[in-house]
């Protein structure tokens, strides 16, 4: 397996590469992001795999300067995961001083985590866009567990003509049911436990898709009640039900896969996740 630290290393390794199937991350390397790393053998002859802390997409105050860095034990977990190449450039590499033009997410990132996150989701469309101009995938892995990234990356590509395949793989998490992140290991025993309501709510929401949208909201949302009078509590951020193509709120009549997404803080600690929930047409629930 190869590193590459800098551009000009990267172009000459990617020369030597067949197809590609590109896995973008910010490293702290855990089953999620090797669960992306097996899919993406699926669909080319070389996977490569980015680490990168993208300042551009952390508010001021926000967790970059203190965000997980275990690169030692990526370039392992990359390795043992069969990767050609890591790409994991400083953020000087990646950003020149005098840079003035970035990609703009659009309404849609100005909704949900972009409204608690403002200008988050231009910094992700940028750093995806230069990550794909640099390494010229011809097939890019995003996990579910960021819905509402996965959705802006398929809509950067469709609205942007990138010639890229966007591939989205299910969210991995631990057997209790907490979506694995690398933001997890920040959480004590009992921040762990009060994030555990977070998956809860949205098992318990998707449990009553067949009493429609309402209902799934009311489910979510009585286990947020309880969240937030555990110790130490649970800082609800959003809950929401949404059209997985727009991120708007879903009415009665919807029908098809929704997505049930929610977000708060345990501490200092921000958590997000979501699941798909189906509603079958208004006519056909219980
Ligand atoms: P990150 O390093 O957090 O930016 O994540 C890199 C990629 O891994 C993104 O596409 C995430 O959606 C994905 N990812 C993060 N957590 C999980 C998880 N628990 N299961 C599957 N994919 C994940």
């Amino acid at each position: 397996m190869r590193i590459a630290e800098t551009r000009e290393r990267l172009a000459e390794e990617r020369a030597a590469l067949g197809t590609v199937a590109l896995v973008p991350t910010m490293g702290a390397l855990h089953e999620g992001h090797r669960s992306l790393i097996r899919l993406a053998h699926q669909y080319a002859d070389d996977v490569v795999v980015s680490v990168f802390v993208n300042p551009l997409q952390f508010g001021p105050d926000e967790d970059f300067s203190r965000y997980p860095r275990t690169f030692d034990a990526d370039v392992r977990a990359c390795a043992e995961e069969g990767v050609r190449l890591v790409f994991a450039p400083s953020p000087e590499e990646m950003y020149t001083g005098n840079r003035q033009v970035t990609v703009s997410a659009g309404p849609m990132g100005d909704v949900l985590e972009g409204e608690f996150r403002p200008g988050h989701f231009d910094g992700v469309l940028t750093v995806v866009l230069k990550l794909f101009n640099l390494v010229r995938p011809q097939v890019a892995i995003f996990g579910q567990k960021d819905a509402q990234q996965l959705a802006m990356i398929r809509r950067m590509v469709a609205d942007l003509d990138v010639p890229v395949r966007v591939v989205g793989a299910p969210t991995m998490r631990e057997p209790d049911g907490l979506a694995l992140s690398s933001r997890n290991r920040y959480l004590g025993p009992e921040d762990r436990r009060t994030g555990l309501y977070l998956s809860r709510a949205l098992a318990e929401g998707r449990a009553t898709a067949a009493q429609g949208p309402s209902a799934v909201r009311r489910a979510a949302r009585r286990v947020l009640e309880e969240a937030a009078e555990a110790r130490p509590p649970l800082r609800l951020d959003y809950l929401a039900l949404v059209d997985p193509a727009t991120f708007a709120e879903i009415g009665e009549d919807y029908a098809g896969e929704a997505v049930l997404a929610v977000a708060g803080k345990v501490g200092t600690t921000r958590l997000i996740d979501n699941m798909s929930v189906t509603f079958l047409p208004r006519t056909a629930r219980g």
